[in-house]
């Protein structure tokens, strides 16, 4: 039993219904509803740590987006990102750029202003209504079924099932009593998109910074101005893209279309630890 259905809980249960185990989802709310939906989303290095385990982990994950990225239909593709931001240490980098593919510096005239460092990748990028279809396609083939049923205690799924797979997202606070998780915000704009293929992302300790994702011609380009732990705040001036922020004349030709602006929260774990943790035989934790 796999509790949630966003990003996580479709692969668990996918690649548990792959391996020949029957698997049942339980979720709150369907994937079009949950946080997943709204990511950007890049795949990107991680620092949690044990760094042992979490970089065998960004590599594996990197291994798979770029398979994922030759297959028709799964919203994975190979884009070329800027990162640019106030990167302390810039001559120092950490294990985890090793794993960026392609990573190279940026000549101070390649930089929007404003920025005096940055960097260039070639990141996967994942279009996410179009990969939670493909997700939701492939584990309705491989036999997995989603119920919209909202659990109140991890028990109750350990009674239908011997092995309970708890991928609730920020739900886990509530549902085991986790405080570390921390609600952090995101404005989610989606914008039309003149032709935009560069990612940009502003790397930064400050507590609002704003990216660019340009999803696919179909998918708009998604712009998350005044990302940050705060809590939810809208930036004036969302029907335009701020282009001084992004280094390319056509983003002020951007307009916002579909619904209005949404804040999700997204669970924002403690940096120096992955949340990962599987129990004995027996035992029930989260
Ligand atoms: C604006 C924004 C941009 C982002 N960009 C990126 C990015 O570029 N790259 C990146 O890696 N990440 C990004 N993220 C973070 C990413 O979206 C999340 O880390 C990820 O989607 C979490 O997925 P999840 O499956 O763990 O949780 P969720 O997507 O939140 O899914 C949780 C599921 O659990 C269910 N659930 C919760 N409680 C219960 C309960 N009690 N009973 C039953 N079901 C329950 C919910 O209904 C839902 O189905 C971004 C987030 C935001 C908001």
């Amino acid at each position: 039993m796999v509790v949630g259905a966003g990003v996580s809980g479709l692969t668990t249960a996918i690649c548990l219904a792959e391996a020949g185990s029957p698997v049942r989802v339980w979720a709150a709310e369907p994937p079009a509803q949950t946080t997943s939906i709204v990511a950007g989303a890049l795949w990107g290095p991680a620092f949690q740590e044990p760094a042992s385990q979490t970089l065998a982990w960004m590599a594996q994950s990197l291994r798979d987006f770029q398979e994922l990225a030759r297959v028709a239909g799964t919203g994975v593709r190979l884009a070329p990102v800027l990162a640019v931001g106030e990167l302390a240490n810039v001559d120092e980098l950490p294990p985890q750029a090793d794993l960026v593919p392609g990573l190279r510096r940026c000549a101070p005239s390649q930089l929007p202003p404003g920025f005096t460092h940055g960097f260039r990748a070639t990141m996967p990028l994942i279009d996410m209504p179009r990969y939670l279809e493909y997700l939701l396609n492939r584990l309705s083939a491989a036999g997995g079924e989603i119920e919209i049923r909202p659990v109140e205690s991890l028990t109750e799924a350990a009674e239908v099932a011997p092995i309970v797979v708890n991928c609730t997202g920020l739900g886990a606070r509530e549902l085991v009593g986790d405080d570390t998780l921390q609600p952090m915000f995101g404005q989610h704009v989606v914008l039309s998109n003149p032709g935009l293929d560069q990612v940009f992302v502003e790397v930064t300790e400050a507590e609002e910074w704003t990216c660019f994702f340009s999803a696919s011609p179909a998918g708009g380009l998604r712009w998350h101005p005044g990302a940050g732990p705060l809590g939810p705040h809208t930036r004036p001036g969302c029907d335009r893209a701020d282009s001084a922020a992004m280094p390319d004349d056509r983003a002020a030709s951007c307009r916002r279309r579909g619904p209005r602006d949404r804040h999700r929260p997204a669970p924002r774990p403690p940096r120096g630890a992955a949340r990962g943790r599987a129990p004995g035989p027996g035992t029930l934790r989260a």
